[in-house]
């Protein structure tokens, strides 16, 4: 579990499970490699590779590498 604060000042968790902070995300390979190893009987879905929270605040993303103990890239939603 962690915590962190965003650029807008809003503090995020993933102390609460289910939380609406977390995203699953994986690139089409890795969902079909995972589906591809996994039999009708059961199901092992891994943790994705990278670990994406959203603010619901300000809506900016951010791609953790917790093996690395940090967030790597950070998106913005862009003005019109
Ligand atoms: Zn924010």
């Amino acid at each position: 579990m962690a915590r962190m604060t965003c650029k807008c000042g809003e503090i995020l968790s993933n102390v609460l499970v289910p939380n609406d902070v977390q995203l699953r995300v994986y690139t089409d390979e890795e969902w079909d490699a995972i589906i591809q190893s996994n039999s009708m009987d059961s199901l092992a879905i891994p943790f994705p590779k990278y670990d994406i929270w959203r603010c619901y605040k300000c809506e900016r993303i951010y791609v953790c590498d917790w093996e690395y103990g940090k967030v790597i890239k950070t998106f913005i939603l862009e003005e019109d």
